[in-house]
C-alpha cells in the first residue's frame, strides 16, 4: 500500500500505538511526548494503510486551534484535504443536531448562544422575578446552572438534588425559565449542545445507530479534561455492536492526567484513570520520552509538579541539552513587569516575533502587555479575552445575522432593535418583550403587527417598520446570497455604518476599522468554502472560543490565559504574574484539589516551552482598580533552585511611559492605516447600492445574467420582482436587489 515514511519518524512506542487500530487503547503520557503526533499518524494510517474512509473517522479535542493542527497535520500526511470530522466536542455536537434538533424539539435553524446573550436572559429573569442583581450577580445563576447541565441535572430535577430552602428554590425558578426561554427562542447554550446531543442519542435509537456505523474509528485529545457529558458522549458512539453483536469499542484516548486542568468545570480526571475499567481489553501505552523541551525545562517542570500529592508517579527523559535557565525577574509592578517582558522580546526576537508567547493566568493581565508591546513596535495578538468578538459592533452585527438566519432569536432582536438609535428605549423594549411573552409570539413577529406598531410614534414605527422589512427581505434570499453581500447591504441599509461615520469621533472611526476588518473574516471564509450557507458561518463564528483567531502564519508574540495554551508548543515562553493569589490564585484554596489543579496549569505552562522560559513578577500589582503588594509564587518557591538563573532582583532600566491609553486608539495606531479603511467603506457602499438598484432593474426572459454565488444562467420567468434562472445544474427563483445579479 501508501508509503509508511511518516510512521518511520515515529520511536517503538509511538509506532506501536498508531498501528494499534482495532479494540480501545489509552496513551497516558506526559507533556511534550508526542500524544498528539502519536495520534495524528493513528488517523493518517487508518485512512492510508486500513483504507478506511476518511467518513468513518471522528476525532475531537477542545479547541478549535488545536482541531485546526490536527487536521493540517492528518492532511499533510495522507497527501490530500478532507472534510473529516476533527473537531471540538462542541462543534461535533453542533453539527449533529443541525440534522436531528427537531427530534427534540427545536427549530433546525436554532441559535447559539453565547455568555452575552446567557447574561442578556439572565438579566430579563431577573427583573421579572424580582431578583436584585447587585446580590445576586447573572454570573452566579449561569454558573450554578453550567454545573447542573455537566451533571444533567434538570430543572425538575434541582429542588431534589439540593434541597428547598429559600435560595435553592430561587435558583431553581431561574433555571426553570431559563430553559423555556431559551427553547422559546430557539436557542441552545454551550453546554445544551452537549447535553442534548447525549439526549437525542439516548431518546432515538436510530440516531445514535446512524452515528455508531458511521464512526468506526473514534478518539479523544487531551482526556484527562473531559467531563461527564463529553464521556457519555464518546462512550455512546463507542459502544457499537458488530454483526455478531460484539462491542466494537474502536476508542483511542490520549492525554495526561497531569494535565488536568478543568477540574473547576466539571472534568473528571477519574475517566482517564480508570479507561481500562471502562473499556475492557484496553491496550495502554507509555510514552517516556520528551522531544519538545530542553532538558533544564523539563526538570524545571517536573520539580513543581512532583509537589503534588496522589500523582501517578512518571517521569519524561529527554536527550536533548541542558538549554538555557529559566530566567526569573520580579520587576516594580505590572507595567514594569510588561516593559521588561517587551524588552527581552525586542532583544532576541530578530524579527521572529511569532517564536515568542506570554501566557497569563487571567485575561485581566493582557491590557499591559498590549500596551508594552505596541509603545515597542512589537506585533502581537491576544487570543481571548475581550477581543475581536466581544466588541460591541461585533456583537451588534452578527446579532444582525443572527435575526436574518432565525427571526425568533428575540436575544438578537433586543439588543438590535435601537442600534443604531431607532428612538426604541428600553421600556419600548420590555413591553415588546412582555407582549410577546404574553402572545406566545416572538418579537419579531410583533413588529410586523400594524396594530403593534401604531403603539409607537410616527417616526419609531417607520423606523421599525423598516427594521422589520430589511430582516425579512434577507431572510427570505439568505439561501441565495453571498454572506459579504448580504453583510454589506446589512450594514449600509440598517444605518448601523451611517450612525457611526455621523459621530465623526476617534471611538466610531476604530468601530468602523472593525466593522471592516469583519468583512475580511467572511473573505477569508468564503474562499475556504465558497458554498457555505449562513447557518454555517454562523456556527463557525459562534464556536470561535478563546484560542481562534489564532494565525500560525503571522509573525506575532502570542497573548493567551495558560488555559487557552493547553496542548500547544512555543520556542520562547513568558510566564509573567508568578505571585501568591495571582498564580496559584485565591479561589485555589477554596477547593480541596483547587491548589494541585493551579500546580497542574502550572507544569501545562513549563511544558510549552521548547527553548526558554522567563517566570516574572511585580512587587506591587493593580489589578481590577485594586492595588496591593505581592508576594513570590509558592511554585516558585517549589521550582529546583539550580535550574534558576537571576535572583528575582531587577534593577529599573526602562523610563516608564505615562499617560493613559484607551483600547480603540491605540489599536488605531498600531495597526490599520486609515486610507485602507476608507476604501473599504467606500467598496461596501457601492455594493450595497448595487444590490439596491439591481430591484429596480428591468429582466427579460432570455437575458444571460451572471450571479456571484450560481454562476451564469438564462433568465426563464420575470414575476413581480422576482426572476427565475436557469443555472446549469439547477433553476432558482431570486428576488430581486439581494446578489449583485449582472446581465452578461
Ligand atoms: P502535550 O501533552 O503538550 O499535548 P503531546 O504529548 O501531545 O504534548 P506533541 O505535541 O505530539 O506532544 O509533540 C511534542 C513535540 O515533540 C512536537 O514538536 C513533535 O513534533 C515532537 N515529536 C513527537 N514525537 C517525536 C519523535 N518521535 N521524534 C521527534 N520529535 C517528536
Ligand atoms: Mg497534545
Amino acid at each position: 500500500m501508501g508509503r509508511t515514511d511518516y510512521l518511520d519518524r515515529l520511536n517503538e512506542k509511538q509506532k506501536e500505538a498508531a498501528m494499534h487500530t482495532e479494540g480501545p487503547l489509552l496513551i497516558l503520557a506526559g507533556a511534550g511526548s508526542g500524544k498528539t503526533s502519536t495520534m495524528t499518524c493513528r488517523i493518517a494510517y487508518i485512512i492510508r494503510e486500513l483504507g478506511v474512509s476518511p467518513y468513518n473517522i471522528l476525532a475531537v479535542t477542545f479547541t478549535n486551534k488545536a482541531a485546526g493542527e490536527m487536521r493540517d497535520r492528518v492532511e499533510e500526511l495522507i497527501g490530500e484535504g478532507t472534510n473529516m470530522w476533527i473537531l471540538t466536542f462542541h462543534s461535533a455536537c453542533l453539527r449533529i443536531l443541525r440534522y436531528h434538533a427537531e427530534v427534540l424539539g427545536y427549530g433546525r435553524d436554532f441559535a447559539v448562544y453565547d455568555p452575552t446573550d446567557q447574561k442578556s436572559v439572565i438579566k430579563g429573569i431577573c427583573g421579572e422575578l424580582n431578583i436584585d442583581t447587585k446580590k445576586f450577580n447573572p454570573n452566579y445563576f449561569l454558573g450554578l446552572i453550567s454545573k447542573c447541565k455537566e451533571n444533567r441535572i434538570s430543572p425538575e430535577r434541582y429542588l431534589e438534588e439540593f434541597g428547598s430552602d429559600y435560595k435553592e428554590q430561587m435558583v431553581q425558578s431561574v433555571y426553570e425559565r431559563y430553559q423555556q426561554i431559551l427553547k422559546k427562542n430557539n436557542a441552545m447554550d454551550f453546554d445544551d449542545l452537549l447535553v442534548n446531543t447525549v439526549e437525542l442519542f439516548e431518546k432515538d435509537e436510530t440516531v445514535l445507530l446512524k452515528y455508531q456505523n458511521r464512526f468506526q474509528y473514534i478518539m479523544a485529545d487531551e482526556y484527562q479534561d473531559t467531563n461527564m457529558i463529553q464521556y457519555t458522549f464518546v462512550r455512546m458512539l463507542a459502544d457499537a455492536r458488530d454483526e455478531w453483536g460484539n462491542v466494537r469499542n474502536n476508542i483511542c484516548v490520549v492525554g495526561d492526567d497531569d494535565q488536568c486542568i478543568y477540574e473547576w468545570r466539571g472534568a473528571d480526571i477519574r475517566n482517564i484513570l480508570e479507561f481500562e475499567k471502562d473499556f475492557p481489553g484496553a491496550e495502554v501505552v507509555k510514552l517516556e520520552q520528551n522531544y519538545r523541551s530542553s532538558a533544564n525545562i523539563l526538570a524545571a517542570a517536573h520539580s513543581v509538579i512532583e509537589h503534588n500529592k496522589d500523582r501517578k508517579r512518571k517521569k519524561l527523559w529527554t536527550d536533548a541539552e541542558n538549554g538555557n535557565k529559566i530566567i526569573y525577574q520580579r520587576l516594580e509592578d505590572e507595567r514594569d513587569e510588561a516593559y521588561y517582558i517587551a524588552g527581552e522580546i525586542n532583544r532576541l526576537a530578530g524579527g521572529r516575533y511569532k517564536d515568542f508567547a506570554i501566557l497569563y493566568r487571567t485575561n485581566a493581565q493582557s491590557r499591559t502587555f498590549e500596551e508594552a508591546l505596541s509603545r515597542r513596535e512589537i506585533p502581537y495578538r491576544v487570543l481571548g479575552g475581550l477581543r475581536y468578538y466581544d466588541r460591541k459592533e461585533i456583537k451588534d452585527i452578527m446579532c444582525y445575522l443572527r435575526l436574518v438566519q432565525n427571526r425568533a432569536d428575540d436575544v438578537a432582536l433586543s439588543r438590535i432593535i435601537n442600534e443604531p438609535k431607532r428612538g426604541i428605549g428600553s421600556k419600548s423594549i420590555e413591553k415588546l418583550k412582555d407582549q410577546a411573552a404574553r402572545q406566545g409570539r416572538s418579537m419579531f413577529e410583533l413588529l410586523k403587527d400594524p396594530e403593534v406598531l401604531s403603539q409607537f410614534g410616527n417616526k419609531q414605527s417607520v423606523a421599525l417598520d423598516e427594521f422589520a422589512r430589511l430582516i425579512e427581505r434577507y431572510s427570505a434570499e439568505k439561501e441565495n446570497m453571498k454572506i459579504s453581500d448580504m453583510y454589506d447591504g446589512l450594514i449600509v441599509y440598517s444605518g448601523y455604518l451611517k450612525a457611526l461615520e455621523d459621530q465623526k469621533t476617534v471611538e466610531a472611526e476604530s468601530r468602523m476599522q472593525n466593522l471592516m476588518e469583519f468583512k475580511s473574516v467572511i473573505y477569508d471564509y468564503e474562499k475556504e468554502e465558497p458554498d457555505m450557507t449562513l447557518a454555517e458561518f454562523m456556527e463557525r463564528i459562534a464556536l470561535l472560543a478563546d484560542v481562534d483567531n489564532h494565525d500560525a502564519d503571522e509573525n506575532a508574540v502570542v497573548l493567551m490565559t495558560l488555559h487557552s495554551a493547553k496542548g500547544l508548543e512555543f520556542p520562547c515562553v513568558f510566564m509573567p504574574g508568578m505571585e501568591d493569589g495571582l498564580f496559584p490564585g485565591w479561589r485555589a484554596f477554596d477547593r480541596p484539589d483547587g491548589l494541585d489543579e493551579e500546580r497542574r496549569l502550572c507544569y501545562v505552562g513549563i511544558t510549552r516551552a521548547k527553548e526558554r522560559l522567563w517566570m516574572t513578577g511585580a512587587e506591587t500589582r493593580t489589578l481590577y482598580g485594586k492595588t496591593d503588594y505581592t508576594r513570590e509564587s509558592q511554585f516558585l518557591r517549589e521550582l529546583d533552585k539550580k535550574l534558576i538563573e537571576g535572583d528575582g532582583i531587577y534593577e529599573k532600566k526602562e523610563t516608564k511611559v505615562s499617560g493613559a491609553f484607551t483600547d480603540g486608539a491605540f489599536e488605531e495606531k498600531a495597526f490599520r492605516p486609515f486610507d485602507q479603511l476608507k476604501y473599504a467603506r467606500q467598496q461596501t457602499k457601492q455594493k450595497a447600492a448595487a444590490m439596491e438598484k439591481a430591484r429596480t432593474e428591468s429582466f427579460e426572459v432570455g437575458d444571460n445574467v451572471r450571479h456571484p454565488k450560481f454562476g451564469e444562467g438564462r433568465v426563464i420567468e420575470c414575476g413581480n420582482g422576482t426572476i427565475r434562472v436557469e443555472f446549469a445544474d439547477e433553476t432558482r427563483k431570486l428576488a430581486l436587489g439581494f446578489a449583485s445579479i449582472e446581465k452578461v
